[in-house]
C-alpha cells in the first residue's frame, strides 16, 4: 500500500526543484503518537513541513498549504532535489547532533518571523518536539524493552548509550526547554474559543505543556474540567497523578 503522495516545489528564488512526501490521510490512524502530539508514520513525521530551506541556495521559504500551484504532482522534466536533501533541513533524526541542531535551526528561524504569531507557534511547537527528542524513546532503555524482542541484544545496549546521551543533554538544555515551552503556552491560552476545530486539541496540548514543566495542579486543574476520558486523557492524567514530566509514548 502507497502510504506517501508525492509531491513536487520549486524554490522561489534559484527555481530547484524539490521532491517530496506527504502521509496520506488516511494512514494517520496507522501512526505512532507521543504525548507531546508528535505523530510518526513509519518514522516520518506527519505534521507538514512548512519551513524549507532550499538545498541548493539556502534560501528559506514557508509552505503553508501543500497545495496547486505551491506543488505538483507533476514530475518536472529537469533534475530535482530528492526529500532526504532538505527534509528537516538534512538533519539526522538519529543522532544526538542532529536533534541539537534542529533545535538551533529552530532558534535561528524564531529571530527572522516579524512577530508572526501563527509562524511563533508552528517554530516553537516543533522546537518544543525537538527537545523532547532527545528523551522521547527513553523507555527503549529499560530492560523490559529488551524483553520485548523488538531490538537484539546488541542493537539495545548501543541504544542505551544513545538514549543516556540524549537525557544528559536534556537535562543541561533544560532551563531553555522550559523557556520555550512558557512561550507556546502564551501563544496558546485563550488563542481558540470552543467554536474553534482546534480549541479540544489546543486544551490537551495546554495541559501536557503544564505537566511538562512540572506544574501539575495547573494540568490537574484543568482535567478537572474534562468530563471525557479517552485513552489519551487517562494516560495523561495517570503522569499528571504520578508527578512524571517527561514526554510518553501513548499509542504505537
Ligand atoms: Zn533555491
Amino acid at each position: 500500500m502507497i502510504k506517501y503522495d508525492t509531491f513536487y516545489m520549486q524554490c522561489p528564488k534559484c527555481g530547484a526543484w524539490l521532491e517530496g512526501h506527504i502521509v496520506k490521510s488516511e494512514m494517520v490512524n496507522k501512526s505512532i503518537l507521543y504525548s507531546d502530539g508528535k505523530t510518526l508514520n513509519d518514522n516520518y513525521i506527519t505534521e507538514p513541513q512548512k519551513i524549507i530551506v532550499c538545498p541548493s541556495c539556502s534560501h528559506w521559504f514557508w509552505v503553508n498549504d501543500y497545495k496547486e500551484p505551491v506543488v505538483t504532482s507533476k514530475k518536472p522534466e529537469v533534475p530535482y532535489y530528492n526529500w532526504n536533501h532538505w527534509r528537516f533541513f538534512g538533519i539526522h533524526f538519529n543522532s544526538v547532533e542532529g536533534r541539537l541542531a534542529l533545535v538551533s535551526h529552530y532558534k535561528q528561524f524564531l529571530q527572522s518571523i516579524d512577530n508572526d504569531k501563527d509562524k511563533e507557534l508552528y517554530i516553537r511547537r516543533l522546537m518544543w518536539w525537538a527537545y523532547n527528542d532527545l528523551v522521547r524513546n527513553n523507555y527503549q532503555m529499560h530492560l523490559r524493552y529488551l524483553f520485548t524482542g523488538k531490538m537484539s541484544f546488541n542493537v539495545w545496549r548501543k541504544n542505551r548509550v544513545k538514549q543516556i546521551q540524549g537525557r544528559m543533554m536534556f537535562k543541561k538544555l533544560h532551563d531553555e526547554y522550559l523557556e520555550n515551552m512558557k512561550a507556546l503556552l502564551v501563544l496558546l491560552k485563550g488563542r481558540y474559543t470552543p467554536d474553534d476545530e482546534e480549541y479540544e486539541s489546543s486544551i490537551l496540548e495546554i495541559i501536557e505543556l503544564y505537566r511538562e514543566m512540572g506544574e501539575y495542579e495547573e494540568a490537574q486543574k484543568i482535567l478537572n474540567t474534562i468530563s471525557r476520558r479517552t485513552h489519551y486523557i487517562a494516560y495523561i492524567e495517570k503522569e499528571v497523578k504520578k508527578r512524571h514530566d517527561f514526554v510518553f509514548l501513548v499509542a504505537g
